[in-house]
């Protein structure tokens, strides 16, 4: 059945003029659904009333959504600290929007702001990048402005993307030879060639399917790395909506060409999503939906050869060894195998790494799985080993969490935290491990997946979290945006 993809006309008007939307607009604009209420995750009270007057050096690198919510939060509970954010970006992504505009619904200059308008006055902006960490001597290195020392630091430099480590493959190869990745920004310089790749991408793949037969369909293989990832389910976002888009569900609509094309979903693993709830539907109910998806488990791209168009996994799976009469059971023996795979049109997912000045300094985890991201107390998001130190955002060697939503919920712990420590007490504010995935299913609706350390954690447990709905949709295509810009982004919500 045809989704609509229209707003509202109320919440379309208030779209329309978001350059101009105040905040008292954006509230407005919440109102319309009960927004407000529906913010991803009950509305944390910690560091409400936390707050200290001493007059401490604190620095906060990165200024992204993590930092800049790190910011705001903190000039307010610290009014006489001397705050400075290293932040080497000019403009402000609002990343989760790089989807909507791969489905054609976003242009890049709608997730794009002048990082100026969220630093708060009173804060020194360093335009800088940091290049090493010292916290044995409380300082950090830039690249322009020599060192800083601080007697608090917050790190907030995100995480970043691998695509090199995939043989053949770059972030210069988006865009060309059928290759796509939504994923794609340069923080840096505030640009977001994934979403705008990822648009033309869709509207190639139409192009070709509506040229192509049941009998001889297009090939489409969407990826998933092995490595920890950012909104982990991007990657499906992308596969659901690419395939609406040939149903005509899309803004260009048209003719349902799917059964032109065959899609492969190649990942890690044998489930979509690591909660059975959430994973039961995606399986049983979004799959099966589009006829067209083949899940192929334990696949992992390890190599692309874009002029061939033919990508490499690294296929493992088990197999029966010799029978055990003492256990009753037979042996399983793992195995490796390569696979080739011919595409017309692929989603490459980049492996993605914490960033070199974090992984290369003593704050990351020196071993195990989490190396290299910043080794931090995942309730209380202080340093384990430093601490004067805490962590915000994608970065955190954590189990769960690299998700603005969880960037949102990080905020107020690190700052009650951070303050308790200033006061010179003992952290006590704990992060649930709270994490939103707002799994686009198709054009018009979305599966709310919302979980933390515990299991699922939805907002409004009154609405069964596992069904896709228009309201979340909704919510997400028209009110998440704004809220981010003037309520997140001003450490408010
Ligand atoms: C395609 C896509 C879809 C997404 N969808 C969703 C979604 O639906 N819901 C959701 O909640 N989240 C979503 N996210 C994830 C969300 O955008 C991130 O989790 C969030 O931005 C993390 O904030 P952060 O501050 O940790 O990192 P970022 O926002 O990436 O900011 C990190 C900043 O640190 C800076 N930096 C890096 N290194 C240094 C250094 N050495 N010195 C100084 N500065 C440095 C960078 O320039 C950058 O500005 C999505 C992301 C993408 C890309």
């Amino acid at each position: 059945m045809k989704k609509s993809i229209e707003p509202s006309k109320a919440a379309y008007e208030a779209l329309t003029q978001e350059g101009g939307l105040s905040r008292r607009d954006a509230l407005k604009i919440m109102g319309l659904t009960g927004g407000s209420a529906m913010m991803l995750g009950a509305p944390t009270s910690a560091n409400a009333g936390s707050s200290s007057d001493k007059a401490v050096k604190i620095v906060i690198v990165g200024g992204g959504a993590g930092g800049i919510m790190a910011t705001a939060r903190l000039r307010r509970a610290a009014p006489n600290a001397e705050i400075t954010l290293v932040a080497p970006n000019e403009t402000h992504l609002y990343q989760p929007g790089q989807v909507f505009m791969a489905a054609g619904l976003y242009t890049e200059s709608d997730i794009q702001k002048p990082n100026a308008d969220f630093i708060p006055d009173g804060v020194k902006w360093v335009k800088d990048e940091v290049t090493a960490f010292d916290p044995d001597n409380n300082k950090v290195t830039t690249a322009k402005n020599g060192d800083i020392a601080y007697d608090y630091l917050v790190v907030a430099t995100g995480l970043a993307y691998d695509y090199e480590r995939i043989e053949g493959m770059s972030a210069d190869l988006v865009g060309k030879h059928g290759i796509s990745s939504v994923y794609l920004n340069n923080p840096v310089a505030g640009t977001a060639k994934g979403g705008v790749a990822t648009a033309q991408w869709f509207r190639d793949m139409r192009k070709a399917a509506e040229a192509a037969s049941p009998e001889n369909p297009i090939k489409v293989i969407c990826t998933q790395p092995d490595t920890p990832i950012k909104c982990g389910g991007a990657p499906q976002k992308i596969l659901y909506l690419s395939d609406d888009y040939l149903r005509g569900n899309g803004p260009a609509g048209g003719a349902d060409v799917s059964k032109n094309a065959q899609f492969s979903f190649c990942k890690k693993g044998k489930t979509l999503f690591g909660l059975p709830g959430y994973n039961k539907t995606l399986v049983e109910e979004v799959t099966p939906m589009y006829g067209n998806i083949t899940d192929k488990w334990d696949h992992v791209l390890r190599k692309i050869d874009p002029e061939r168009k033919v990508a490499t996994f690294e296929h493992t799976y088990e197999v029966k060894g010799e029978y055990d009469e003492d256990l009753q059971e037979y042996d399983m023996i793992k195995k490796t195998e390569m696979v080739e795979m011919e595409y017309d049109f692929i989603h490459v997912v980049p492996p993605m790494k914490p960033v070199d000045a974090v992984a290369n300094s003593k704050l990351g985890w020196q071993k195990g799985s989490a190396k290299g991201w910043l080794e931090v107390d995942m309730y209380t998001l202080q340093h384990r080993r430093y601490e004067n130190v805490f962590g915000i955002g994608d970065i955190l060697g954590i189990p769960k969490g690299k998700t603005g939503g969880s960037a949102r919920h990080h905020g107020p712990i690190l700052t009650e935290n951070l303050i308790s420590v200033i006061e010179g007490k003992k952290p006590t504010a704990k992060f649930d491990g709270y994490t939103v995935c707002p799994l686009k299913t198709q054009y018009g609706e979305i599966m709310l997946a919302e979980f933390n350390y515990d299991g699922m954690a939805p907002s409004f447990p009154v609405l069964d979290p596992t069904k896709p709905r228009w309201i979340w949709w909704a919510f997400d295509l028209y009110m998440l945006k704004p809220m981010y810009w003037y309520l997140m982004m001003r450490g408010l919500m």
